[in-house]
């Protein structure tokens, strides 16, 4: 009985992460995330403190990723072009981490780590003068 319901759990999961993926590509291809009116989800923590949060420009970036405009991307969310790799290889052992005699789940250590450099990004980049910033059009 548990495991039926650990995979239909896992089945979930994947139907999910399908979802967000085919999602996010419809957006990305329908639209230009730069673009001030695009069709693009709106970030809470901007919408209610003007703030950007770490993962603002997140959307642009993959934007311009997809378009080969790596400068653009940079400007969008340095921290998370970086990290980008990292944080893709955290879900992916993730994932493995699940399968019987699968990969050893990433140390919370890593992730502690990853949550304190998202947050002095976020420190940083809303400080006055900081240059890159999201490129938004309109
Ligand atoms: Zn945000």
């Amino acid at each position: 009985m548990i495991d039926a319901a650990r995979r239909v759990s896992r089945t979930h999961r994947r139907e999910l992460a399908f979802g967000v993926a085919v999602a996010s590509a419809a957006v990305l291809v329908a639209g230009d995330p730069h673009r001030a009116h695009a069709l693009a989800p709106r970030c809470p923590v901007k919408l209610l403190t003007g703030l950007d949060c770490p993962a603002c420009g997140g959307l642009r970036l993959t934007h311009d990723l997809v378009h080969g405009d790596v400068r653009a991307a940079v400007h969008d969310n340095a921290f998370l072009l970086l990290s980008g790799p990292l944080l893709a290889a955290i879900a992916w052992r993730g994932v493995a981490a699940e399968r019987p005699g699968g990969l050893e789940p990433v140390p919370p250590r890593v992730a502690y780590a990853l949550a304190a450099g998202a947050m002095v990004w976020m420190l940083v980049r809303n400080l006055p003068g900081w240059r890159l910033r999201p490129i938004v059009r309109d």
